[in-house]
């Protein structure tokens, strides 16, 4: 255990396992991961060498997505499983946008608890808070959303590569229900996740570290993906890989414009 920058006050870091914020945050090229994490890190890119640019895919995707929820009139963000900041972070994103949006962050990672004076630089008319809370704590999420969000208004949900650290067992299902019940009308729900449907045998040994490292990891099916979002209207393109979703939306997609993400993307709209 460590805490970082020697703060007697800083949350307790778990430096004996990896953890996926810290590895997310390697294959970002970060600074805030361990040794730990660098090692598993290096363990799956001798699996997938392009995890590194589907990360940065992953994040060009919340970039577009936050900008079009914003053209469509959204002001209210509530983003579960934020990780380690990022620049620009979705806050930055949003408020650049429409200065006046209001974000809440929640992830259960002490690290990302630590750096989450990051997240809370924003605009002088908007207003931003962190929740550190498990997914599945939605009782708590709500709660401490609720100062920060009109829930009678319209919110934009992003859990982006979160749900497959969450297992069906586990509650994805439940958590995400419980969530968009609360929704208003006119809400939104942004969810990237990964797939095993492209390469099952990459994903087979992906899952094999994992459990090693005693980690969960739920890739899901098209179908199961997409019951996610049931009682939602999926919006187009509907559910495409993360390099597909308005590509036009944003900076150019990193990579070399092939698809290369095991995973699905897809933004619904609340009736
Ligand atoms: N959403 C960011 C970060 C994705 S990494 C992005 O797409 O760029 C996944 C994040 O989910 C990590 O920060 C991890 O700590 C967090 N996470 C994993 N399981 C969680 C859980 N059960 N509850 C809350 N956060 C969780």
């Amino acid at each position: 255990m460590s805490r970082p920058e020697n703060d007697p006050t800083a949350p307790l870091i778990d430096t004996s396992k990896p953890h996926p914020a810290r590895m997310y945050d390697w294959f970002l090229g970060g600074k805030d991961n361990y040794p730990v994490d660098e090692a598993m890190g290096r363990q799956m890119l001798a699996v997938e060498p392009n995890v590194p640019v589907m990360a940065k895919i992953n994040r060009a995707f919340m970039h577009r997505a936050t900008r079009w929820l914003s053209t469509q009139g959204v002001r209210q963000f509530l983003d579960i499983g934020t990780g380690i900041p990022t620049e620009p972070n979705l806050h930055q994103v949003a408020q650049e946008a429409a200065p006046a949006t209001r974000v809440v962050y929640c992830d259960n990672d002490p690290i990302v608890l630590a750096h989450a004076e990051a997240l809370l630089k924003g605009t002088p008319e908007g207003v931003i808070d962190y929740v550190q809370a498990d997914a599945r704590n939605v009782d708590t999420i709500l709660e401490h959303a609720g100062k920060t969000l009109d829930f009678s208004e319209p919110v934009a949900l992003s859990m982006i590569a979160l749900l497959h650290f969450v297992s069906d067992e586990d509650g994805a299902y439940e958590l995400v229900r419980r969530l968009t019940d609360v929704l208003a009308p006119g809400s939104y729900m942004v969810i990237s996740q990964i797939t095993a449907d492209f390469h099952p045998e990459e994903a087979r040994e992906v899952d094999k570290m994992y459990k090693a490292n005693t980690l969960t990891l739920a890739p899901r099916t098209r179908d199961q993906f997409a019951s996610f979002f049931d009682g939602l209207e999926i919006v187009e393109p509907g559910i495409v890989a993360a390099e597909a979703w308005h590509p036009e939306l944003g900076e150019p997609v990193p990579g070399t414009g092939e698809i290369v993400t095991p995973g699905y993307v897809a933004v619904g709209r609340k009736p």
